[in-house]
């Protein structure tokens, strides 16, 4: 037993709470997925760290089905960029069945790349590439997603092949309207074979893994698709993913998720984790009811909707001012009256937009009307860029309306400092230590600095 299988527990907590589910059947419109097991529930999780867990059928293979829709969307983003499949497939809710006609007036686009007009057409656009026909990129880029090569269960080809004229009807639709970039029947047959790939509700959830980790698979540690283009996938899926049921999951379950005919079924918590289940009974808007039950139960229980942000994520000022009151200052006399002129802000943690807001405020509330300020940064991990410009801009504001700002940056976070040299006409001094930052500022107020 580990502490880590407190979060096994609670996926066979759910599994066994909607086991007994009876309702709904598995697909039959493609006979072979008529023969799932209807008794098959699996369920996974993935964590940022690559940490996976499961519980009961999460390594018995079935076939994507749609949940093959959002990373070929991904291959189609990276390969040809959201202005060019933009032209081709729209991002609009349809609120219609997976299977309707759902073409935009005027455009004849289909309405997005979730519905299978939109699948169809985003499996079309991807390109042969020398060596690589079309549809092998397809089943090596779902591969990486994975994290393992996977293969196409030829069987349930077969039989959606020959009973899949509804999508061969609709790609010859969408052909008439002038947005089908190749044959239909090739477009076709690539999009069933795409949706035969075989997967366990395991791979799914490192696949829905890579999407909330900004396209980085977190179990290979391989970049499959860029985070931009993850992004845009999570925003298709948060609108789209479950059809005509789409609106009332995010009001519900509140989490980007994509489900398939044959049971599986993914969610995704940004920045957080990735999350399947399989269960082949299907509800009315072609959705696994148990996996829809389990992953609605788990986002009210777990507190996991993506709208849901009761507590802003650790504090980043962990301390507001004068170096009086650090326990490095001097006890009484001349020493001790400099010391309550320096405003002191200490900041940790992971510094982006709204950390770095929070950091500038601070400096502001800071000491004694223009004294001199230290930021100490020895216990921020990181900056990103966008931070770094706000602290550095602010920094240079200070000095500019004549506060002597330093800074203790032993890890050099803030660079070399040019936009603060070049709109201030000085460095900014750098310490080591705050004991350090603060005597400097001490001495500078003393006129010794
Ligand atoms: N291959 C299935 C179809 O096109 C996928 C539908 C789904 O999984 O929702 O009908």
């Amino acid at each position: 037993m580990s502490a880590a299988d407190a979060v096994t527990d609670s996926l066979q907590n759910l599994r066994a709470q909607f086991a007994g589910v009876r309702e709904g059947r598995p697909a039959d419109y493609i006979p072979q997925l008529a023969l799932a097991d209807p008794d098959a529930f699996g369920l996974a999780l993935v964590s940022m760290d690559g940490h996976r867990y499961s519980a009961g059928e999460a390594e018995v293979p079935f076939t994507l089905q749609s949940v093959s829709k959002p990373f070929i969307y991904a291959l189609a983003l990276s390969l040809l960029g959201l202005d060019e499949v933009s032209r081709w497939v729209g991002a609009e809710p349809s609120g219609e069945a997976f299977n309707a006609i759902s073409l935009e007036p005027g455009t004849g686009r289909p309405a997005n790349a979730m519905v299978n007009a939109g699948a169809i057409v985003t499996t079309a656009l991807i390109p042969d590439a020398p060596g690589d026909d079309a549809f092998r990129r397809i089943l090596h880029c779902l591969g990486r997603f994975a994290g393992r090569e996977l293969d196409v269960d030829e069987e349930v080809f077969r039989s959606e092949s020959v009973t899949g004229d509804r999508n061969r009807a609709l790609a010859y639709l969408i052909r008439s309207t002038g947005t089908m970039p190749v044959d239909p029947v090739l477009a076709v047959d690539r999009y069933f074979r795409q949706c035969a790939i075989r997967v366990t509700a395991l791979d799914l959830a490192t696949m829905a893994a890579t999407l909330a980790y900004g396209g980085v698979n977190p179990v290979t540690g391989e970049q499959v698709v860029s985070a931009e283009v993850a992004a845009r996938v999570l925003a298709v899926m948060a609108t789209c993913g479950m059809y005509d049921g789409s609106g009332d999951w995010l009001l519900r379950v509140g989490l980007p998720a994509k489900s398939g005919v044959s049971g599986g079924l993914i969610a995704v918590g940004p920045a957080r984790f990735g999350v399947a289940t399989y269960s082949p009974p299907l509800d009315s808007t072609g959705g696994s009811v148990r996996g829809h039950a389990a992953l609605e139960t788990m986002s009210r229980r777990y507190g996991l909707h993506l709208m849901l942000n009761p507590a802003l994520p650790g504090s980043t000022v962990t301390l507001v001012t004068t170096a009086d009151d650090l326990p490095s200052a001097p006890s009484a006399g001349h020493e001790r009256v400099l010391h309550e002129q320096v405003g002191v802000v200490v900041a940790q943690g992971s510094i982006d937009f709204t950390a770095a807001e929070r950091v500038l405020y601070a400096l502001d509330e800071s000491g004694p009307d223009g004294g001199p300020v230290v930021l100490d940064l020895h216990d921020v991990t990181s900056v990103d860029s966008v931070a770094l410009a706000m602290l550095l801009t602010g920094l240079a504001r200070l000095v500019n309306d004549g506060r002597r700002a330093a800074v203790v940056d032993p890890n050099g976070l803030l660079g070399a400092m040019e936009l603060v040299r070049e709109r201030t006409g000085q460095d900014l001094p750098r310490h080591a230590t705050r004991v350090e930052a603060v005597e400097g500022s001490a001495r500078a107020l003393a006129g010794e600095g």
